[in-house]
């Protein structure tokens, strides 16, 4: 196994870069399609207690 042939192998080991969105309501960075950890806002309005992350799973 050549240095080529591992860092061949090895350009498939990058970690993945984390999409990310500003929030409509209060402006805090969220990942798209997900409900606001921050103030529990999706699609302009509450679906979950705000500040609660956790649960954010949430089926729109
Ligand atoms: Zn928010």
């Amino acid at each position: 196994m050549s240095p080529s042939r591992r860092g061949m192998r090895r350009s498939h080991h990058a970690v993945a870069k984390e999409a990310h969105v500003e929030c409509s309501n209060c402006g805090e960075v969220k990942r798209p399609h997900h409900v606001c950890p921050s103030c529990g806002h999706y699609d302009g309005r509450e679906v979950v207690a705000a500040g609660d992350g956790s649960k954010s799973v949430v089926n729109i």
